[in-house]
């Protein structure tokens, strides 16, 4: 079989990330080796996020870049997968002509076949059909080797979220049986995973729809009797279906991590009616008390969008309160953008681009406050880490995460990769923090390094 070089480009969500791995297991079959360089692929895949605007602008400006490639070699194949190949379909190859395949978010576990017929036949192929089964094929994490991984554990949304492109993009929610998850993690924990994250639109509605006989805490408690497995964490959490139940799964089972990420959004009532979120301000800060006082040290991050269409100064205000009264460890924060099928892209009272800015770069002012006080709280204390990596920016340094999800870089040896290990805080840094190790933890036993 001849072999083939295959480059990914994944833009977008840990969801994304998570199905650009699954591409790669599907393909390695068929004889395609990954390559990180474009230049060398004769197949180029680009994994998209419609989520916002900017996102949907990058997708068509890797395009663009690709059309000189594919002037010098005729044969390379060029495929869209993901929200924008589901949201645009064929409009894609107007856009932009030298794409071969647009590939929608149910199509993706078609992609082996849809890529030979592209071979075989040399035309064009849109492959954007929703199917009301998960074709998933059962690939049990092959070939995975490192430290962290993610785990898709349903996929779609039902919630309907005014300004979200997710239920049109990605269909109505679906939940994967429990024993292919248990599996899947089994399987990543033997090739060598410690942590697993699991991931959903709206993971705490896992399991309700359908015929599965496990809701998301009963999910949880089977993932932490897997033997070997150290971590667990879960994302995203829609905070109106936050159960006491998952609460209680979090604070007691020893292998959760302590962090949640819960979207607020707004601290409006009025606007997270608009946005239809079906929570006011009040249930979500009772949800908040209940995490804080059931989980001490617990870890709350949040998404919060700026110039819905109708928000006013008094909204904005009201947000801004919302976040200093959460204390949220972290925020993604971002301007409100209009997508193609959200229902609040017809809404006529739209915020200018100057307000929104203005609110933006205001509310970001405050988390780094937020963000900075929080981590210098932690010098001079220490921390359970798993080291996952070497660190971006110097490469002498391994990165790892505390259990609260802070992103620690630590002088140490490479041996160190992928254990767990006690770092003391050393320095505190707006995104960061800089530590030592103290002590390596239960990987490899508890031999002590300094
Ligand atoms: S919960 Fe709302 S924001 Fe999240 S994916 Fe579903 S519709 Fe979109």
């Amino acid at each position: 079989m001849k072999q083939h070089l295959v480059y990914i480009k994944t833009i977008g969500c840990q969801m994304n990330h998570y199905d650009s791995e699954r591409m790669v297991q599907m393909l390695a079959p068929l004889n395609h080796l990954l390559t990180e360089d474009a230049e060398q692929a004769d197949l180029i895949l680009l994994n998209t996020c419609a989520i916002r605007a900017k996102a949907e602008q990058k997708v068509f400006s890797f395009l663009g870049r690709l059309r000189r490639l594919k002037q010098q070699h005729p044969d390379l194949i060029i495929g869209v997968g993901g929200c924008v190949a589901q949201q645009e379909g064929k409009r894609i190859f107007e856009r932009a002509p030298h794409v071969d395949l647009v590939f929608g978010t149910h199509a993706l576990f078609r992609l082996p076949e849809l890529i030979s017929k592209v071979r075989e036949q040399r035309e064009r192929i849109c492959d954007i059909t929703f199917s009301n089964t998960l074709e998933e094929p059962d690939l049990a994490g092959a070939g995975v080797r490192r430290t962290t991984a993610f785990v898709t554990i349903m996929r779609g949304c039902d919630n309907f979220c005014t300004y979200c492109v997710v239920p049109y993009v990605r269909g109505r929610e679906m939940s994967r049986p429990s024993n292919v998850i248990i599996r899947e993690i089994k399987s990543l924990v033997q090739n060598g995973v410690r942590e697993v994250t699991l991931l959903g639109q709206n993971v705490n509605s896992y399991g309700k729809k359908g015929h599965i006989p496990c809701n998301f805490p009963e999910l949880l408690k089977k993932a932490n009797d897997i033997d070997g497995l150290k971590r667990i964490r879960f994302t995203t959490s829609h905070p109106k279906d936050l159960s006491d139940d998952l609460i209680e799964a979090i604070a007691s089972l020893p292998k959760m991590c302590p962090h949640i990420h819960l979207p607020v959004q707004s601290g409006s009532d009025r606007i997270l009616k608009r946005m239809n979120r079906g929570y006011t301000v009040k249930n979500y800060l009772k949800k908040v008390s209940k995490l804080k006082r059931a989980i001490p040290h617990v870890a709350i991050t949040s998404d919060i969008i700026v110039g819905f269409p109708g928000e006013t100064e008094e909204d904005f205000e009201a947000t801004l309160a919302l976040v200093q009264e959460v204390d949220y460890d972290s925020i993604f924060s971002f301007k409100y953008s209009d997508r193609p099928n959200a229902p609040s892209t017809r809404f006529r009272d739209k915020v200018s681009e100057k307000i929104n800015q203005r609110r933006l770069e205001h509310l970001m002012r405050l988390q780094e406050e937020i963000t900075r006080k929080k981590n210098n709280a932690l010098v001079g204390a220490t921390r359970e880490v798993l080291v996952e990596g070497f660190s971006k920016n110097a490469n002498s340094r391994l990165t790892g995460r505390t259990l609260c999800n802070r992103i620690i870089n630590i002088e140490a040896m490479d041996s160190l990769l992928g254990q767990l290990v006690s770092a003391r805080v050393e320095k505190a840094y707006k995104h960061c923090l800089m530590g030592s190790v103290v002590k390596i933890d239960q990987v490899k036993g508890n031999t002590h390094v300094t």
